[in-house]
């Protein structure tokens, strides 16, 4: 198919700064936005697939240090949002704003650098690599002092990669390869984590394990949006949430008051 979307190959993205060490603050946000002080910000953000419209417009606001969610059903858009975040995708229409700087055009490459992080659904790991060689690429944007010490934290905070850091990525399990992916694109340090379906496929055991690894990586000062299936698992993490249907955003409010909301309930939490 003919797409005037610029896509790279390999969709995992990692980043630079701020996120390491530091125990951080949310901003307090109003219901349904970050207020002034977003540090990702898309505007009216139109994304195609060739002629297929997959974005119709979306705006939303991610504030430095919350979780914020995006919910909603198969094909709704929630992948081609954090896709055009990363620069793996261009909105043709619309910007996306990091940290003040109008970043629609910027390379994905250059993206990393500048603290946009991609975790992208099914894990996307080099399997051929081992857990160590993985980690060590996701570092590219760094120098080896920073690389040595971002291994040590992401080790702290995935055990079981330290354990297997020298098998390679193929033999892992799901949850284990998730917990790569995840540990991959914190590698570069990002200012904002984009997750993408974390728990999908695993076991309930391992789906508590993510999602609080997720708040823990968050305390520790990244600002992450999240896609979700598991709608209720994610909003009990998030501070904030957006329901996409569509290609359109059709609610946006706190995770508390989505989670209480019966719309959401029964279409997204699986309430009848
Ligand atoms: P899922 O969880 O099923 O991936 P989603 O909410 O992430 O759902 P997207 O993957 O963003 O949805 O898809 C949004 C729309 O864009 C859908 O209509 C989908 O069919 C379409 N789409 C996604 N990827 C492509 C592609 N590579 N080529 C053409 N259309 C696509």
């Amino acid at each position: 198919m003919t797409t005037d979307a610029t896509q790279t190959t390999d969709a995992t993205q990692t980043t630079d700064t701020a996120a390491t060490g530091t125990t951080a603050q949310a901003t307090p946000t109003q219901a349904g936005d970050a207020g002034g002080q977003a540090l990702l910000r898309l505007e009216n953000v139109h994304t195609y697939y060739g002629h297929i419209h997959a974005l119709k417009g979306i705006s939303l606001t991610v504030g430095r240090q919350e979780i914020v969610t995006l919910i909603g059903s198969n094909g709704a858009g929630k992948t081609t949002t954090l896709k055009t975040i990363s620069g793996l995708l261009r909105a043709r229409v619309g910007s996306v704003v990091f940290d003040g700087d109008d970043i629609s055009t910027v390379s994905a490459h250059e993206l990393v650098a500048r603290g946009i992080g991609h975790a992208p659904e099914g894990r996307r790991i080099f399997s051929r690599l081992t857990v160590l060689e993985n980690l060590q690429m996701g570092g590219f944007t760094r120098n080896s002092s920073e690389i040595r010490e971002d291994l040590g934290r992401v080790m702290e905070l995935f055990p079981r990669l330290k354990e297997r850091q020298h098998q390679k990525g193929g033999t892992l399990s799901g949850g284990e390869q998730q917990m790569l992916a995840i540990g991959r694109a914190l590698m570069s340090r990002p200012r904002v984590l984009l997750l993408d379906e974390p728990s999908l496929g695993l076991a309930p055991i391992l789906v508590q394990q993510i999602f609080s690894i997720i708040a823990e990586i968050n305390q520790q000062g990244t600002t992450i949006l999240l896609v979700e299936q598991n709608a209720l698992q994610a909003l009990k993490v998030a501070n904030r949430g957006y329901v996409l249907q569509t290609g359109n955003i059709i609610l946006a409010d706190t995770a508390a008051n989505l989670a209480a909301n019966e719309q959401v309930r029964q279409a997204y939490l699986g309430e009848i």
